[in-house]
């Protein structure tokens, strides 16, 4: 992996490579396993988004606010995979705080998809999907607010969950909005998904948000023993931005799963239009609000044009922060301004409610809803770096799981006439990663 690593540097993929530190714990490892002492993933390669902290080492959110910040704590879920024997290889290379769809937005530049490189990643985990599909490591932790595990995973052609919100602990993870953050998993298989999912999942007394819900032994029941109901939104596919080839691999997937036994049915879900602008508007104004603490006083990036208390915080953050962090911060400072708070905050907050409720009545009636992970491909690099909104645009369909707080799982399926891969995504209901896991293990 270390000379994967080294071979593939041009994709750009990690920002800190821990290679003396990984070589020392393989022998560690090593000794454990020959005593019989090693802990359930020993030998495990991951590597994580420089979103998610790990003691004593540098975060920095793909930032140039927290360059040389060093975290003092790992994150739980680094902890518990640690505990038991995997090995970290690595810091990856994100869209600055998680904010972008194609990994364009990092103090450290892009990040390159390994099919093409002329292609990006997709985002806001590029790095960690491009370090699992070009084999610099097995597993990757990425995280999901709004696609970020599900869509540069579709990208790339390797298997990325978003679980349930709250399922795995948020301590350790760099907030971009609160309320729809999860840790998410990129793998090239399922089982090797379910087994991380297993140890890294459950109650954190540090999150109190996390759920205390037992966590089933997801990789010891991947066997799919039923047929199921699975609804498929008509909007979706209707959708005037969707590839044609896309369009195309998923009604093969329809014809397939119908073969196979189970129902598919289409259900309309005329809210497709409002989930953007909900998603964009609640998570800018969490944005704004979660990161005020960049001040440049307690952490990271100080100015040194600075005349007085003001001066020191403008130029900071003016400084520290790129492009879209700057917009995002000034529109989340709008939507929760006295004078728009109503016209669009708690009108996102009732739209979402909204969303979730039919998303979640959806789920009442069928197993699974099944839609494209993403309206197009992988782009080229730079092909929509004027226009924020056409990079909005690429999160269109996986917004709606995290709206709703659900777990989804994007899949490959297929290649488009170029050769870039198609990913389907599938959404359960709350908590149903284990029957999430054995439906899309049949996709592959
Ligand atoms: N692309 C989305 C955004 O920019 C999702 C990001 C994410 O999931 N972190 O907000």
């Amino acid at each position: 992996y270390l000379h994967n690593i080294k071979s593939h540097s041009e994709l750009n993929a990690f920002v800190e490579v821990y290679s003396a530190e990984a070589l020392q714990k393989a022998d560690i490892i090593d000794r454990k396993i020959k005593e019989n002492k090693a802990g359930k993933l020993a030998g495990l390669i991951f590597g994580i988004k420089d979103l998610i902290c790990y003691q004593d080492h540098k975060v920095s959110g793909a930032s140039k606010i927290l360059q040389n910040f060093e975290s003092q704590f790992s994150a739980t879920a680094v902890e518990k995979l640690l505990q038991e024997d995997a090995i970290l290889i690595g810091r990856q290379n994100c869209d600055e705080f998680g904010m972008g769809s194609s990994n364009e937005n990092s103090f450290y530049g892009p990040v390159k998809n390994a099919l093409d490189h002329n292609k990006v990643a997709g985002g806001s985990s590029g790095g960690s999907a491009v370090a699992v599909q070009a084999d610099m490591c097995q597993i990757s932790l990425g995280t999901d607010t709004g696609g970020s595990v599900r869509q540069p995973a579709a990208f790339c052609g390797i298997v990325g969950l978003k679980p349930t919100y709250s399922r795995i602990s948020r301590w350790g993870l760099l907030a971009y909005a609160s309320s729809f953050d999860s840790i998410g998993i990129f793998s090239k298989s399922i089982e090797d998904n379910a087994r991380v999912l297993e140890i890294i999942a459950g109650k954190d007394e540090k999150d109190s948000t996390s759920s205390s819900r037992a966590v089933p032994a997801y990789s010891q029941n991947l066997e799919q023993k039923n047929t199921y109901k699975v609804a498929y939104l008509q909007e979706a596919l209707d959708t005037e931005a969707l590839q044609p080839e896309i369009k195309a691999a998923f009604q093969n997937q329809i014809t397939e799963l119908q073969e196979a036994g189970h129902t598919v049915e289409a259900v309309n879900f005329p809210l497709l239009d409002y989930i953007l602008p909900t998603y964009y508007i609640l998570t800018t104004a969490e944005v704004s609000s979660n990161l005020s603490r960049y001040d440049g006083i307690r952490y990271g990036h100080r100015s040194s044009e600075v005349s007085d208390l003001e001066s020191l915080y403008k130029n900071s953050r003016t400084e520290g922060f790129g492009a879209e962090a700057r917009r995002r911060i000034m529109l989340g400072s709008f939507v929760l301004s006295a004078d728009y708070y109503d016209a669009y905050f708690t009108k996102a907050q009732k739209a979402r409610k909204l969303i979730k409720e039919a998303t979640e009545k959806i789920l009442s009636e069928y197993d699974f809803i099944i839609i494209p992970t993403t309206p197009t491909t992988a782009f080229d690099l730079g092909e929509h770096s004027k226009s924020p909104i056409e990079v909005y645009m690429a999160d269109l369909f996986t917004v709606q799981a995290s709206i709703s707080g659900l777990p989804a799982i994007s899949v490959p399926v297929g290649k488009d006439d170029n050769g870039m891969p198609i990913g389907l995504q599938i959404i359960s209901a709350a908590f149903q990663e284990a029957k999430l896991f054995a439906f899309s293990r049949n996709l592959i």
